[in-house]
């Protein structure tokens, strides 16, 4: 698993979110085992997993996603780009990748609207590099914001959304 992955040297820096990926946010497990599964080619809207997302270990069908978003985050020095796995990525968004991607199908512009939600935020990351840098992005261990008022992207959402219904 990606995520169990150790880097190298971690160290822990004062983060300013700058933007993320919202066109790529997460990726497909197997629900029982969550080995990565391949991704599919194709969008595939319906709320049944093609076929093709069949784990071969645990014979099912059934999955779930993951967060695995890559970041542009500035320090006092430096711009550059982290990834951020699904722990991490649930603190910044207050929900999982699979509520989430529920809650943006109705309302498809949430992607766009999470990136200038969480721009500017400040967090104290841990940072951790990996061992042989050969392409790999700088991973994001821990995240933990900066302002005792943060609130989490879906929270915001939920909120922008409702009052945008009722009014
Ligand atoms: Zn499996």
């Amino acid at each position: 698993m990606e995520e169990e992955q150790q880097g190298g040297k971690a160290n822990t820096q004062t983060c300013t979110i700058l933007s993320l990926d919202h066109t790529n946010l997460c990726y497909r497990v197997c629900a029982i085992c969550e080995r990565t599964l391949p991704t599919a080619t194709g969008n595939s809207n319906s709320n049944n997993a093609p076929s093709s997302f069949l784990c071969k270990f645990c014979n099912t069908n059934n999955t779930k996603r993951l967060f695995r978003i890559l970041m542009s985050v500035a320090t006092d020095t430096e711009v550059f780009t982290v990834i951020c796995f699904d722990r991490v990525a649930k603190v910044l968004f207050g929900c999982s990748a699979d509520e989430f991607f529920d809650f943006a199908r109705f309302h498809p512009l949430s992607g766009v609207a999470v990136n200038e939600i969480l721009e500017g935020e400040i967090f104290t990351m841990t940072l951790s590099k990996p061992l042989n840098s050969n392409a790999q992005n700088t991973r994001v261990a821990s995240a933990v914001p900066l302002s005792s008022g943060f609130r989490p992207a879906i929270e915001v959402l939920r909120e922008y959304y409702k009052s945008q219904y009722s009014s």
